[in-house]
């Protein structure tokens, strides 16, 4: 057992205060990272402020890990000490059903076991990155190649694998025409996705603010979707809509943007159910999709097209001070596009 510094909140109206934080002893398959960075995602909000019920507190947050192999455990075959890693949402699975199996660990039938917020196989809980290191099976470690910088990184470990999984899923390739639904922490790694899988990408905002920085980063076309007029101009002409939006947006609407066997997938969750007229999906013989992040190997992969493809996201770094303000400003949509914590700051 080692004791780490950490940073973490004792309940839903409390603020971050530093914390000591027990990580387990390094096991035979498991690598110790110490932590550089860490994403801040906005469902780390949600667990802790206990929005969704059943946070366990203290909690120390964090899921989007980028990080420096501290030490390796005796059968561990993939990681040597100094090398760039990575940790995402989940760190264990039963690792022996089907979909363990086929490498698609977080729909493991026994449950994924969650980075932060969750509860390990063991029974203990688990928490995540806004601390200085973290022990984990080597299963669930995915190397950061070196053309990525590890700040840029971290974010693709739950925004990053979240939207390029869908896009690998559904085949998009060269000339698929494909509309990100909100620019914010998912949609401006997924215009670089897409646009580097050769698709001709499509941003549908909210407002022009950021049309500028999404025509940088790959997209064809940024339009505000305020516009209701939009929405016949661009009918039929997607094969993908991806909604990176927790709103719940009007179904009728953006499945009429899909062109014949098109697909709209859903990546953000709305708090209430869906209201869909079923002839929306039956025009067309449109889908209705979703996606929750990637398995492991699906992970790797999409950090080595990152890096072949000079994507990252585009950060501000905040010091362990600055937790709170950050997650005010994530709630108020004041960040372009993802603040990453500064490890040693904590
Ligand atoms: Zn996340
Ligand atoms: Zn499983």
């Amino acid at each position: 057992m080692s004791v780490v510094n950490a940073r973490a909140i004792f309940g839903p109206h409390e603020t971050f205060v530093p914390y000591e934080l027990e990580r387990r002893e390094v096991g035979a398959n498991d690598v110790a990272i110490d932590i550089k960075y860490c994403g801040i995602c906005h469902s780390d909000i949600h667990h802790a402020h206990n929005d969704w019920g059943g946070t366990q507190y203290p909690l120390v947050p964090g899921h989007e890990i980028a990080g420096v192999v501290a030490a390796i455990g005796a059968e561990v075959s993939r990681f040597g000490k100094g090398d760039r890693v990575g940790v995402g949402c989940m760190v264990d699975s039963c690792r022996a059903c089907d979909n363990c199996e086929a490498g698609l660990e977080q729909f493991c039938r026994e449950g994924d076991v969650k980075t932060a917020n969750g509860t390990d196989r063991q029974g203990r809980p688990t928490q995540g990155g806004y601390s200085e290191q973290i022990v984990v099976d080597e299963r669930f470690v995915v190397r950061i190649p070196d053309a990525l910088p590890l700040q840029a990184a971290a974010p693709l470990l739950c925004a990053g694998i979240t939207v390029y999984s869908p896009l690998r899923t559904l085949g998009v390739g060269h000339d698929s025409r494909v509309a990100l639904v909100g620019f914010g922490g998912l949609g401006h790694i997924g215009v670089q996705l897409a646009s580097a899988m050769e698709a001709r990408t499509t941003v549908l905002d909210l407002s022009l603010d950021k049309r500028e920085d999404g025509l940088r980063l790959g997209a064809q076309d940024f339009f505000a979707t305020v516009d209701t007029d939009l929405f016949k101009t661009l009918a039929d002409s997607f094969d993908v809509v991806i909604s990176t939006v927790p709103a719940n947006l009007d179904m009728g609407a953006y499945l009429g943007l899909l062109d014949t066997d098109g697909t709209m997938v859903l990546i953000g969750a709305p708090d209430k159910p869906l209201e869909i007229n079923a002839f929306s999906l039956l025009r067309n013989r449109r889908r209705l999709a979703g996606s929750l992040i990637g398995g492991m190997p699906e992970t790797q992969e999409m950090l080595d097209f990152c890096a072949a493809h000079g994507i990252g996201a585009e950060i501000e770094v905040i010091s362990a001070g600055q937790i709170d303000e950050a997650y005010e400003r994530v709630i108020a949509g004041d960040v372009r596009y993802r603040f990453v914590l500064d490890v040693s700051t904590i």
